[in-house]
């Protein structure tokens, strides 16, 4: 799935989850908000692996144009050389990454969500902060393992110990990213995680 569907099926996810448990926007506003901004960001984590994430489109990091910018140095002036300087050597770490973490690698394992999230709940214990906030981290993590479990390529749920892609639905209900069918299952997604708040607020 592509980063703002990621975005929007996490934050519809964490926000559901968040109001099922008891932390509502009415009664916890500041807890809510802050659990809805971890919870959305973490659905964007795993795809820190991918050469055309979310956050390097967002930053410009191309490490290509960035050696442009640089081959113009006598153009610009110090700060923006500053500027170019930094964006290379952030491209250049996340180019490392994408080389040694092949997409949909470890980042998207299940078990790697479980780890992280054990590893929030660790922090938030520690650090006497808020239980719904390593909730939310842990339900967008996890939203980012669902939305890309119904598409084609599917996801390494159970990898290490079976390293296969596994898809959540069967082949011709999944859905190539990017593709008009992606916007189809994400609007039907996100229908069905607000129908279950719904009932489980009203019931
Ligand atoms: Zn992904």
């Amino acid at each position: 799935m592509l980063g703002q569907s990621h975005a929007i099926l996490g934050a519809t996810a964490v926000g559901s989850a968040l109001m099922v448990t008891g932390t509502n926007i009415v009664d916890h506003p500041i807890t809510f908000i802050f659990g809805l901004t971890i919870g959305t960001l973490a659905a964007l984590l795993p795809d820190i692996d991918s050469p055309h994430n979310t956050f390097r489109k967002s930053l410009g990091l191309n490490t290509s144009k960035a050696f442009r910018d640089l081959t113009r140095w006598r153009k610009r002036n110090f700060l923006q050389l500053t500027i170019d300087l930094i964006q290379i050597w952030i491209a250049l770490i996340l180019d490392f990454v994408d080389k040694f973490m092949p997409h949909r690698g470890p980042t998207h394992w299940g078990a790697t969500a479980g780890f992280f999230t054990l590893g929030a709940y660790w922090f938030c214990t520690t650090f006497s902060l808020p239980d719904p906030l390593w909730i939310a981290f842990g339900v967008g993590y996890f939203s980012h393992l669902l939305g890309d479990g119904v598409t084609k390529q599917g996801v390494k749920f159970l990898a290490p110990a079976h390293d296969k892609f596994i898809r959540l639905l069967p082949k011709f209900l999944c859905v190539r990213t990017g593709s008009f069918g992606e916007k189809i299952m994400l609007s039907f997604l996100v229908s069905l995680i607000l129908g279950w708040m719904f009932w489980m607020l009203i019931g």
